[in-house]
């Protein structure tokens, strides 16, 4: 995928607007690669039409290239869509603040139950356990067994008491424990059954709760929007669960039920232990939806254009000092491709307070410097030294490229001055710059 968005990437370079012509191949790429990653076919189509309203016309911030601004406005629609901020679990103005879990059968309601149950528990908060899934034994002993691996109390009435009133019953004993936090756990179907739905509308009107959180499992891909969709309409939701990340889900879901219930996702799911769960940042599941590691790499991503193996072929030259002028112009090619200087410089921590005239007057310089190693020869740009000893050669080099002889003369002090203290860095430190750089 990324290789894929790189090489539509790459068509845009160059340009200096995005516009409507220009921005259809990346889009292609991103939407089939948001369809790849399960978010529904028709949350897509509102999503790409909302980056092409965002992206067209936009112009390309000095310093950034056209792709990069591309990448930015996908990325940034991506988490506006989901949210921005992660959303914590609404409390009840008074004791106990109650969550209702839903969901079909074997998405990890129960596992996400106890585990919102531990990490209330981690927050010095007292829940309690509530199991209403009669129609499957093992589902009560399930919890009943999480509950005392996490030492939270599980309320159950067993089997043939109607889940409704085990709900009420379940409220009102952590009431009189002096509980703070109730977690429903629900029986689920394999599919949605109108019985199903009927229960836990029942239950919510009944127990009033806070939070009726959907478990949606991430692998369930396309299918979530529908689900959700029902869900929402039949019993109304406030939020989600998202379960099954550690696998090869992307979280397409996640966009897919935000978008249609318009409910936050409030945290996720990352295995089948208890700790496994984690509250929802929209940055990390943008960057994971667009097939990235995580934010920085996203932004490294769309920063970083140097060519590693060149910089580590430098960088051997460095150190066998066969460091020349025509690496010295291929250096400077790298930090032209970043964009502007000023641009790669405000992407240094403490670099941000340099003035724009300084960097206006260093890449003067740069293309000063850069005309004059035109002008050399092959010769004189492997062996930058004859150039110390010969003046004519520096005169003809001078004329050549319209600057001054005595500006020659400092590039090549510069250029060996610059060529000894990269031989030091590259040998270890800077010598005489003390401790960490003061920045
Ligand atoms: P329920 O039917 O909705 O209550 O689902 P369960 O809580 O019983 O979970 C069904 C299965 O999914 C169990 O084997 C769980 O261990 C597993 N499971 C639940 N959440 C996760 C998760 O986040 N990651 C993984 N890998 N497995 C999970
Ligand atoms: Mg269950």
């Amino acid at each position: 995928l990324s290789e894929q968005l790189e090489a539509a990437w790459k068509k845009l370079r160059g340009q200096d607007k995005l516009t409507a012509s220009n921005i259809q191949e990346p889009l292609k790429v991103v939407r089939r690669a948001l369809i790849d990653a399960d978010v529904s076919v028709q949350v897509v189509r509102e999503f790409i039409q909302g980056v092409e309203t965002r992206a067209v016309g936009k112009e390309v911030i000095s310093g950034v290239r056209p792709d990069q601004q591309f990448i930015k406005v996908v990325y940034d629609e991506l988490v506006q869509v989901m949210g921005t901020e992660q959303v914590p679990l609404i409390t009840a103005p008074q004791s106990p603040s109650i969550i209702l879990m839903a969901g079909l059968q074997g998405t990890g309601k129960t596992t996400a139950a106890a585990k919102l149950a531990l990490y209330l528990k981690k927050q010095d908060k007292k829940p309690l356990l509530v199991a209403t899934d009669i129609y499957r034994p093992a589902a009560i002993d399930q919890l009943q067994t999480l509950g005392r691996q996490i030492g939270v109390p599980v309320f159950a009435l067993g089997t043939d008491v109607n889940p409704v009133t085990i709900a009420q019953q379940g409220v009102a004993h952590a009431q009189s424990e002096g509980c703070d936090w109730v977690i429903v756990d629900t029986a689920g179907r394999l599919q949605i059954d109108q019985a199903m739905m009927g229960e836990l509308a029942q239950i919510k009107t009944t127990i009033q709760p806070q939070e009726v959180l959907l478990v949606v499992d991430a692998m369930t891909g396309q299918e979530a929007a529908n689900l959700t969709r029902t869900f929402h309409e039949q019993i109304g939701i406030t939020g989600a669960i998202l379960t099954k990340l550690d696998g090869d889900a992307r979280g397409g879901a996640a966009l897919s039920v935000r978008q249609i219930s318009g409910q936050p996702i409030k945290f996720i799911g990352t295995g089948e232990k208890v700790e496994a769960l984690q509250p929802f940042y929209p940055e990390r599941m943008a960057s994971r939806i667009l097939g990235m590691g995580d934010v920085l790499t996203l932004v490294e991503k769309a920063q970083e254009t140097v060519d590693l193996a060149d910089a580590e072929r430098l960088q051997e030259k460095i150190l066998r000092a066969q460091f020349d002028f025509s690496d010295f112009v291929q250096q400077l090619r790298l930090l032209k491709n970043m964009g502007s200087l000023g641009g790669f410089m405000k992407l240094i921590p403490g670099m941000n307070q340099i003035k724009p005239e300084q960097i206006q007057q260093a890449e003067k310089q740069l293309k000063r410097a850069e005309a004059m190693i035109n002008s050399m020869t092959t010769r004189e740009r492997q062996q930058p030294d004859i150039l110390a000893s010969h003046p004519s050669r520096r005169r003809r080099i001078a004329k050549g490229s319209g600057h001054t002889e005595a500006e020659v003369t400092k590039l090549v002090q510069d250029f060996q001055q610059m060529r000894t203290m990269m031989q030091r860095m590259s040998m270890g430190g800077l010598p005489g710059m003390g401790d960490a750089p003061n920045l």
